[in-house]
């Protein structure tokens, strides 16, 4: 590869793993597999070694992942959590996927201390990383990784989780750190889950991501009902001194610690691979999610000679398990229309057992996926689970093919209303056109636009499913325009819910213009560009009128999609929903947000805790539109701290040190112009005159 080519590569893959890196520790939600996302992160190691004169200290190769919102150096933070330095920096560990590379690790510490070392190896659990400090014996303080250098306070949190001691037993030292992960075993994966989808919300993806989004809950008392297990596999050297790290570990064990006894010491890499080989297959048997092994150089005196590099240390490897497969037959194949119109094939299995959960369903892609894996009716097939909740089929067991068994005829018609099937020449997918009357295209464009990263109203598929069959939604304006008789004859619906309802909708109309942009459903226009387009033309009336010339000038906007767009606002019912959605006062426009109520709070850095007679974000959003800054953090720099019922003890703690006011709910509604009411609040149904 030239240089320029090298530089251009290396732009690009800084991009998406910062974008999947966000995605995989801020919100929870990967959409690319672990396996996907390491192989971009080697080509970039590699690239980066070899061009070093583009070598970053930022770029995402030397630096540890991080689950903070929002970049720590700005001082200014919207996280809910204090945030605290850590003691000594919690790194990552160098992984591989390749025995090879285990033997070369194992070689080159031979070469390096020679033979009087030994391995200590164990598996590496699947959850987030913690770091608790016990101070005379009792739980004073618990970190997440954050960004390795800082973490979030999440204490209270830690506290709940039942087998984290808060009171050891013992000969415990005065005081000492130990790091561990925080994991949610099958069981409670699958119970959250069930009822997450019960109440219309998103089921997390795995349960790394669901421990990880239960550990920063801003309410401890629902940590509690999580189901979160710790286990625990590091006290860092400069906190206590061992002669080796499995010492150091059953001392933990003996002050009434949980640390793993799966772990083993091996004298040489034949031991060690026996260790892989054998956890490789009975880690389905346990209750938790592992995604590799762990191999540490044992003796402390000899991880102090190899050290650390900036992102991990020198004396210990995650080998990394390939995603688990199982292999199951097909029992049928459905054929999913999208909101866009695009057919996927998705193919019913026979329940099997997959990384500790239930797998029934696994999509097939496209037509050309279902020949390119050759795939028969009531095939065995091989499954494997990427990022997505939905796993994938990865290749057939031709050997247990049943004889004459057929291939899959993919459909011409929509299977949901019957519309003839069209694909364009450079389309991968089959689409249905009609837009305007595929109940299934209807019903997904209403819920993309509900959604959380749109404009994060509270009607999930149960919802609008019934909206739509009751003829209430056809287009997201309807949504704007149901009324409470309707909402309460909702099956399950009751006047709270319909209140509940009816704020959110309130509240979706101070989403900013890129959101509302994005909430539209253009295709091509997914949440980046969305972002780059309401930058670009500042409003929605620009944007309609661009030329397709115009559009294409635009960064990252393509021939194709800079055509969606432009033939969007073409067509007319486009332009009329618009209309209604404008006159119900959505935001179409850059300039609209920034438009202030009143500037009686410019200035002000306030932090919020607790809650309050209207939700979080209802408050955030009063602070910005009085001329307010939201912070998430306490410091010299915040001018109050805005407090509602049961705010954080660690805040007022904060506040109390720093000599930061504490102002109620009422003395700040008194900064306001009078005639400010704010919006209602949602759980209450006496505040609300909707009937
Ligand atoms: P990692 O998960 O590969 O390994 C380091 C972590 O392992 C430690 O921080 C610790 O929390 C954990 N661990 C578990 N058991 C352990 C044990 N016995 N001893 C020591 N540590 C143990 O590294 P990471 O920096 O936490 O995360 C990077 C990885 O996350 C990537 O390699 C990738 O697989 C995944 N990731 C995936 C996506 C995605 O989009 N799918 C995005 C970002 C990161």
């Amino acid at each position: 590869m030239d240089r320029e080519a090298a530089h251009n590569r290396i732009i690009e893959l800084r991009a998406i793993l910062e974008e999947n890196s966000r995605r995989y520790y801020v919100d929870n939600a990967p959409t690319m597999s672990d396996y996907e996302y390491d192989q971009l992160m080697h080509e970039l190691e590699t690239l980066e070694a070899d061009f070093p004169e583009f070598a970053s200290a930022d770029s995402p190769a030397v630096k540890v992942g991080s689950d903070l919102e929002g970049s720590p150096e700005n001082g200014e933070r919207t996280r809910e959590f204090v945030q605290r330095r850590h003691r000594y920096p919690m790194l990552s560990l160098g992984n591989t996927y390749s025995i090879q590379e285990v033997e070369e690790f194992s070689a080159r510490a031979d070469k390096t201390l020679g033979s009087a070392f030994t391995y200590c190896c164990e598996l590496k659990f699947d959850g987030t990383a913690i770091c608790l400090t016990y101070r005379h014996g009792k739980l004073v303080q618990a970190l997440t990784r954050g960004d390795g250098i800082v973490g979030d306070d999440v204490t209270e949190n830690a506290r709940r989780i039942s087998n984290i001691p808060k009171v050891l037993h013992g000969d415990y030292p005065d005081e000492f750190e130990i790091r561990g992960e925080v994991l949610m075993p099958y069981a409670a994966f699958d119970r959250l889950n069930e009822l997450r989808v019960l109440d219309d919300e998103q089921p997390f993806a795995n349960p790394r991501n669901a421990a990880s989004g239960s550990l920063k809950l801003l309410n401890p008392d629902e940590v509690a009902h999580r189901g979160l297990w710790c286990t625990l596999y590091h006290i860092p050297a400069q906190s206590l001194d061992f002669d080796s790290h499995d010492q150091a570990l059953a001392s933990a064990a003996s002050w009434g610690l949980p640390v793993s006894d799966l772990r083993r010491i091996c004298r040489n890499i034949s031991e060690i691979k026996d260790f892989i080989d054998y956890w490789d297959v009975h880690r389905k048997e346990l209750p938790y999610a592992t995604d590799g092994v762990v191999i540490k150089i044992n003796e402390m005196a000899f991880q102090r000679e190899l050290g650390y590099t900036a992102k991990s240390p020198r004396w210990a490897v995650a080998y990394k398990f390939k995603a688990e497969q199982a292999l199951t037959p097909i029992l049928s194949i459905d054929y999913q229309v999208g909101r866009t119109g695009a057919i996927t094939p998705v193919a019913n299995l026979e329940p099997v057992l997959l990384s500790g959960t239930m797998v029934k369903r696994a999509t097939l892609v496209n037509e050309d996926q279902i020949r390119a894996l050759d795939i028969h009716e009531g095939d065995y097939v091989y499954v494997e689970k990427g990022g997505e909740i939905i796993p994938k089929i990865t290749s057939v067991e031709p050997s247990r093919r049943k004889p004459g068994a057929k291939v899959p005829v993919f459909p011409r018609i929509c299977p949901d209303c019957g519309a003839p099937l069209v694909r364009e020449e450079d389309e991968a997918k089959w689409f249905c056109p009609n837009s305007d009357g595929c109940p299934m295209q209807i019903k997904g464009e209403l819920l993309h636009f509900t959604g959380r990263r749109a404009m994060d109203i509270l009607a999930g598929e149960a919802t609008v499913g019934q909206l739509y069959s009751l003829g209430y939604a056809k287009t997201p304006a309807d949504l704007y325009d149901l009324t409470p008789r309707q909402l309460t004859s909702l099956e399950g619906w009751k006047e709270k819910s319909a209140l509940r309802f009816t704020a959110s909708l309130d509240k979706s109309k101070t989403v900013p213009f890129e959101r509302v942009l994005f909430a539209l459903g253009i295709r091509f226009v997914g949440e980046t560009t969305a972002k780059t387009l309401a930058r670009h033309f500042g409003s929605i009336d620009a944007l309609a009128a661009a030329s397709e010339e115009e559009l294409k000038s635009v960064p990252d906007v393509g021939d194709v999609c800079a055509k969606s767009i432009y033939d969007y606002f073409r067509d007319q019912r486009h332009l009329e929903e618009i209309g209604r959605l404008k006159a119900h006062g959505l935001h179409f426009s850059t300039e609209q947000q920034a438009e202030a109520a009143s500037d009686a709070l410019a200035g002000k850095v306030i932090v919020i805790s607790g809650t309050f007679s209207i939700s979080r974000d209802e408050m955030k959003a009063l602070i910005e539109k009085h001329g307010g800054k939201n912070s998430g953090s306490i410091s010299s720099r915040t001018s109050f701290l805005l407090a509602g019922a049961k705010p954080g003890p660690e805040k007022i703690l904060r506040c109390e040190e720093l000599g930061v006011p504490v102002m109620d709910e009422d003395s700040f509604m008194a900064l306001l112009p009078a005639e400010v009411k704010a919006v209602p609040q949602t759980e209450s149904v006496e505040q609300l005159s909707l009937f």
